[in-house]
């Protein structure tokens, strides 16, 4: 089983060009699959070790988080090992018939190395133990039954950030505009402080924010407290299964990998930060020590050759020291741009 001989290899010593390679040469497929649970781990570092001698001997690749609070999982397992993995997985108490979340457009090589880490929160939230009880969550909602609370004019919350609610939303919805989850949370019970007694919908990519966020809610005095089922990914699942249930969301579905968002309808909903034509497309600055994450449209990736600015333009021509050299110069002011989310020259 341990192909360590016993001794614990928690992290992956091999550089990222052999394990890239590796991925590469490998003549098997993989199943790339997400799952969360929030659950009591009395022993997180423990049940770490365990996990990583497993998976390692199974070949999963991957990321996961493990904490006090429960485990949330992004892997990719060898299809060969994909039973003995799935029956190992169900051996755990707490894990036992988790809900997978099989990718289905996906050539299972997003990860190419093994990484368990121990956090203080499976999802950055800021809170504190007394604010929640995660055992008291929100209701569940399928599509059907979203779409029909909608209809009947629950407010609708996107949990998500701002840059993943501009490109694509359901309609009507509240999209608060934060960068990270734990400035949302209290931002959200301000924002709906007069509505605890209404019905609310929480919505998010998969779930696992309302999880946290339906919680909270309740917690603070809101009664009426329902989440989307499997988030965005699984409404989508859903609609594709029965056709018959009307779309209710607008635009693109923002994910964080290669793909950057999955058009779920045909609106644009959003512009080019660069010259407000309607565009929907994510990108990264090509000068590799800024990196903003920004929409921009086909015409202004030519004009600005993929960067953000005409700065990051004459910066990426640069070598590799002449950038730090400058970048070190001028951190302060590549802060403030990334808090500006754009820069416009
Ligand atoms: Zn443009
Ligand atoms: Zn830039």
């Amino acid at each position: 089983m341990d192909p360590n001989g016993g001794k614990k290899k928690l992290f992956n010593k091999l550089g990222k060009e052999k394990a890239v390679e590796r991925l590469d040469n490998e003549d098997f497929n993989r199943i790339t699959v997400s799952f969360y649970k929030y659950i009591i781990i009395t022993d997180p570092y423990q049940f770490r070790d365990d996990l990583f001698a497993k998976w390692a001997s199974f070949s999963v690749y991957g990321r996961t988080y493990v904490a006090q609070e429960g485990i949330n999982a992004q892997i990719s397992v060898p299809e060969h090992n994909w039973k003995e993995f799935a029956e190992d997985l169900n051996q755990y108490d707490v894990l036992e018939n988790i809900p997978f979340k099989i990718a289905v457009e996906d050539n299972g090589k997003s990860f190419f190395k093994l990484t368990i880490k121990v956090r203080n929160k499976i999802v950055a939230d800021g809170l504190s133990i007394d604010d929640y009880d995660v055992t008291n969550v929100g209701t569940h909602l399928n599509a059907r039954e979203w779409n029909n609370a909608i209809d009947a004019g629950a407010t609708v919350v996107d949990m998500r950030n701002h840059y993943e609610s501009e490109i694509g939303r359901f309609e009507g919805a509240i999209c608060p505009d934060v960068e990270t989850f734990k400035e949302e949370l209290p931002l959200v019970k301000e924002i709906l402080d007069d509505k605890k007694d209404n019905p609310v919908l929480l919505y998010c990519t998969g779930g696992i924010r309302c999880e946290k966020a339906s919680a909270y809610l309740k917690h603070h005095g809101f009664k009426d407290v329902n989440q989307l089922h499997g988030g965005i990914i699984d409404y989508v699942r859903q609609l594709k299964e029965n056709p018959e249930i009307e779309n209710k969301f607008v635009g693109k579905n923002f994910v964080f990998d290669e793909r950057r968002g999955e058009r779920i309808s045909d609106d644009i909903i959003s512009s080019c930060h660069q010259c407000d034509d309607a565009c929907d497309e994510h990108t990264n600055c090509n000068n590799v020590s800024c990196n903003l994450l920004f929409i921009q449209c086909e015409k202004c990736k030519d004009k600005y050759e993929n960067c953000c600015s005409f700065d990051c333009v004459e910066m990426s021509k640069l070598t590799e020291i002449e950038r730090k050299l400058l970048s070190i110069e001028n951190k302060k002011k590549r802060i403030f741009h990334r808090h500006k989310k754009v820069k416009l020259n």
